[in-house]
């Protein structure tokens, strides 16, 4: 029989797949590497892994161990899914401008989700940046993994992500791309390829986000882009960082799903407008990976939502045709 003992066993692994029509007259090739294949539905799972079996082996964390997080997002499920397996209490901590669905997600793998309020300054003991410190401090047995600052997550991609994508284009990959959040992917991943041969590393970011050279201006795509500098990222990696609009993103995460049957969300769609950049000015023996973080479910209310696109001007002229007329 062939069989996973635990869910955790299934994190990493996942397959790369050809993209043949977003890349209509490009001739390099473009492989898009699915991480929604993780259990917990995202690349965060393989973080969340690594973080908690270092835990572990420092003893940071011990049985019976909660962990603590300020997260609402995908790293929250990959540390909820690890947790509940290893029998460790998860409690994250979440601002209020965070969807109930998203809440829920982590309530059903059985974590406590504590809500704060969104306006307030970080300094206020309410923020949800105080409210994680406090629990850490009141919790017995509680531990911060802390993904901006853990130099396991850029491990975790190091030991995984990177290997997997050596191995998977036996060595042919010559460019990788990624969109940057913290920087563990683009950090650990890309270490890791130029380690192995002359692998070029292109980091997605968002317009406004510092690794562009913004200042942190607001864009609508989630899960990249700071308006800090965490120090899971090595700005010494990336040799080219490409910025990306919204409207690009949303948009290429559509045809994402129409063309190309992935049904992912719009840090995927702007990696791989990213990626469709570089890969223009490049020949036939070039192979280009672009990382496809997570699902496009978290997302069917907005990118996938023609309202919501038209309110923000998102929708090509060529798409959703009625809209228009709806909003009229
Ligand atoms: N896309 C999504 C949807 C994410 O949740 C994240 C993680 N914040 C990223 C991209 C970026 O990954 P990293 O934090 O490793 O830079």
């Amino acid at each position: 029989m062939r069989y996973a003992e635990s869910v955790v066993d299934l994190v990493g692994g996942t397959p790369l797949v050809k993209l043949s029509k977003v890349t209509a007259g490009l001739s390099c090739t473009v492989l898009a590497k699915v991480e929604y294949l993780n259990p917990g539905g995202s690349v965060k799972d393989r973080i969340a892994l690594k973080m908690v079996e270092a835990a572990e082996a420092e003893g940071a964390l011990k049985p019976g161990g909660t962990i603590v997080e300020p997260t609402s997002g995908n790293t929250g499920v990959g540390l909820a899914l690890v947790a509940q397996q290893r029998g460790y209490k998860c409690v994250f901590v979440c601002p209020d401008k965070v969807g109930a669905d998203k809440r829920n997600v982590l309530k059903a793998y059985g974590a406590e989700v504590v809500v704060c309020p969104t306006a307030v300054p970080p300094e206020d003991p309410q923020s949800y940046y105080q409210v994680s410190d406090r629990l850490v401090r009141e919790i017995e047995g509680a531990w911060k993994p802390n993904q901006y600052a853990n130099v396991n997550g850029p491990a975790s991609h190091y030991e995984s992500t990177g290997p997997e994508v050596w191995a998977d284009t036996e060595g042919r990959v010559t460019h990788f791309v990624a969109g940057v959040g913290t920087g563990g992917t683009i950090t650990g991943t890309g270490r890791y390829l130029k380690e192995q041969g002359p692998v070029t590393v292109i980091g997605a970011d968002p317009e406004g986000s510092v690794y562009s050279g913004g200042t942190g201006r607001p864009y609508l795509v989630e899960g990249v882009g700071e308006d800090f500098w965490p120090s899971a990222y090595d700005p010494s990696i990336p040799d080219e960082i490409v910025a990306v609009s919204d409207a690009d993103s949303f948009q290429m995460t559509r045809r994402l799903a129409r063309e190309e049957g992935l049904l992912v969300g719009g840090s995927c769609g702007m990696a791989v407008v990213a990626a469709l950049r570089v890969a223009e000015r490049l020949g036939p023996d070039d192979v280009v990976v672009v990382l496809l973080p997570d699902s496009g479910r978290g997302y069917l209310g907005k990118i996938f939502n023609d309202e919501w696109m038209a309110s923000y001007g998102f929708l090509p002229a060529t798409e959703g045709g009625t809209v228009g007329q709806v909003l009229a």
